[in-house]
């Protein structure tokens, strides 16, 4: 696969690492040693293309349960090495079977992060790429379901040379092979890697063992994230911690680093304890405490010399991470005044992690304009039920992404009440189609309009295009960043101030073209088009003098916002919303 991120900016990141590596001084006798031992401990290095990255150095963190936030402190950690200067990339491991997460339930995995080049991934791959401002691709999601799928057509193709395959060595190859190859393709000084799921169970013994492993052979080191309880008396439990590293000792791995999660920073008691029954430095214990805002993590270790004491673990000079301008944006929210409320329209709104990338693309833009967002979520089905929405409670409405019909009548009341009352409106995919058939019905008098996902009609405004075939999970699916023209003077065109743009899709059906004059001379103006043959539409808007903002778009405007860096499409959207309260 030609990697995307070869680029001229890559090797100006480069030049910029290679810099701030020189600047800090070679590491030390001890790790160079390690780094160009020829040891192929328990090493097939049969059917692999990867060797060791000379000077790439892995950090890996693991944790003693699930939902401890460790996504966010892998970002954290990434960031406070990117700041230095290093060229960083990062990881998730996912020990479950599946490939990826496309064919996941929201309600079971939250939400799919597609990435640009149109894999369907966990999550956290969001998180990364939201604090790093980096591209990452389907290489830097390792799941079990990978990694045994390419053992297991290695095996059928004849590749290991009539050997027993066997997980030690040739899984844990994979796995490592895997790594190796993200070091080499983004010549990275360090390769951050989150290793999904809880030390000590079953799923991810393979991958701890991979990681053991890189440890003997190249220089790596180890974070544990821990949760610390605090029961009566507000004293905080280390027991369980103390068990969950001796799990990770039983793997064959002693950490480096323990992250603290608890409600209140970790007092002295609880750090020394920790220290004495786990044996880790006793200055190594960082404290992860609650926060409230996430962006204020990378923050919270810096207070702690974490990115001092990491370099020091890898036996290089002390450097400080540069993270002003990132604490100005943090404090530049805490600052601000004026607060708005978007109201979130969805099936799943119960389950707000299916949306987590538009919550986050929201709160990108508070800092950069100085507000206050509060999201309130409104369940389409209470809506069908006839609840009804209110303009004084909500300054902007958002209609998100989905599959199926259920919701969907209530979802269209909702864009026609924003439509009609003039409140900023933001349609993301499936919120873009459903856009198109409320206008349809409502303006242009198709009563019968309708997409042919949910009904059959005689007006299939929204369709599936000609060849797509439906019985193929995923595998029909519009993915990934697509180019597209940009109308001059639409909305649109004000939005990016270009005329050509890509953004990242999600979606099997598309507006039907035929419709499209019908629409224009209802006064809809499509300002976005697919950059290929097909001609798609890919945004839809109102015209200014007719509404403050009403615009959509078939793409998913949410996966590349960045903190530093947010999507034009909701600061805009934002604007309006921040313009009508
Ligand atoms: N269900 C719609 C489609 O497949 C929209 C998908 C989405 O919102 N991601 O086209």
């Amino acid at each position: 696969m030609k990697h995307r991120l070869r680029s001229a900016k890559l090797s100006r990141v480069r030049g910029r690492a290679r810099k701030a590596a020189k600047i800090r001084g070679k590491e030390k006798k001890t790790h160079s040693k390690a780094v160009s031992s020829k040891s192929s401990h328990k090493s097939s290095r049969i059917a692999n293309k990867f060797p060791p990255v000379k000077k790439a150095r892995y950090l890996f963190v693991t944790g003693s349960m699930s939902g401890l936030g460790k996504g966010l402190v892998t970002a954290s950690i990434a960031k406070l090495l990117q700041s230095q200067g290093f060229n960083v990339s990062i990881a998730k491991i996912d020990p479950y079977i599946n490939v990826d997460a496309g064919t996941m339930s929201p309600f079971e995995h939250g939400e799919v992060f597609v990435t640009a080049d149109g894999y369907e991934g966990d999550q956290d791959l969001g998180t990364y790429e939201r604090f790093l401002d980096k591209n990452l691709n389907r290489a830097h999601n390792i799941t079990t379901g990978r990694i045994f799928s390419q053992v297991i057509a290695k095996e059928r193709e004849g590749k290991y040379l009539g050997k027993t395959v066997q997980p030690i060595p040739h899984i844990t190859d994979e796995i490592k092979d895997a790594l190796h190859s993200i070091a080499q393709r983004e010549n990275a000084d360090f390769v951050v890697v989150e290793i999904g799921g809880t030390v000590g169970d079953i799923e991810n013994q393979l991958f701890l063992e991979a990681a053991k492993q890189i440890a003997f052979e190249e220089p790596a080191k180890f974070v544990h994230v821990v949760y610390i309880p605090e029961l009566t008396l507000k004293e905080q439990k280390t027991k369980m911690a103390q068990h969950s590293v001796r799990s990770l000792q039983s793997a064959g791995i002693d950490p480096n680093f323990l992250i603290a999660r608890s409600e209140n920073p970790l007092g002295e008691e609880a750090r020394r304890k920790l220290a004495l029954f786990c044996n880790v430095k006793y200055s190594n214990i960082i404290s992860s405490h609650n926060v409230g805002d996430t962006y204020k993590m990378p923050l919270v270790f810096i207070e702690q010399n974490f990115d001092k004491l990491i370099l020091e673990e890898f036996g290089l000079k002390n450097g400080r991470a540069n993270l002003d301008s990132w604490r100005r944006a943090v404090e530049r929210k805490e600052r601000a005044q004026k607060k708005i409320t978007i109201g979130i329209v969805g099936k799943y709104s119960r389950l707000q992690d299916s949306y987590v990338s538009i919550v986050h693309a929201l709160r990108h833009c508070e800092h950069t304009l100085g507000i206050r967002i509060n999201v309130e979520w409104i369940d389409s089905e209470r809506l069908e039920e006839g609840l009804m929405l209110d303009n004084t409670q909500i300054d902007g409405l958002i209609v998100p992404g989905g599959f199926g019909n259920r919701g969907v009548e209530g979802k269209i009341c909702a864009i026609r009440y924003a439509r009609e009352n003039g409140i900023p409106f933001l349609g993301l995919c499936l919120g873009f189609q459903l856009a198109a058939i409320e206008y349809a019905r409502d303006v242009l008098g198709l009563k019968d309009a309708n997409s042919t996902e949910f009904t059959k009609t005689k007006n299939p405004i929204i369709y599936l295009l000609p060849g797509q075939d439906l019985n193929k999970l995923g595998a029909t699916m519009r993915l990934g960043n697509c180019p597209f023209t940009i109308k001059k003077k639409s909305l649109t065109h004000k939005i990016y101030g270009k005329l050509l743009m890509g953004e990242r899709h999600r979606h099997r059906y598309e507006f039907d073209n035929r419709y499209k004059k019908r629409f224009e001379a209802g006064g809809m103006i499509f300002g976005g088009i697919s950059a290929d043959k097909l001609r798609l539409a890919e945004t839809l808007e109102l015209p200014q003098d007719k509404h403050p903002f009403f615009f959509a778009t078939q793409y998913h405007a949410e996966f590349t916002s960045r903190f530093e860096r947010p999507s034009p499409v909701f600061l805009a959207f934002a604007k309006a919303a921040a313009e009508k309260a």
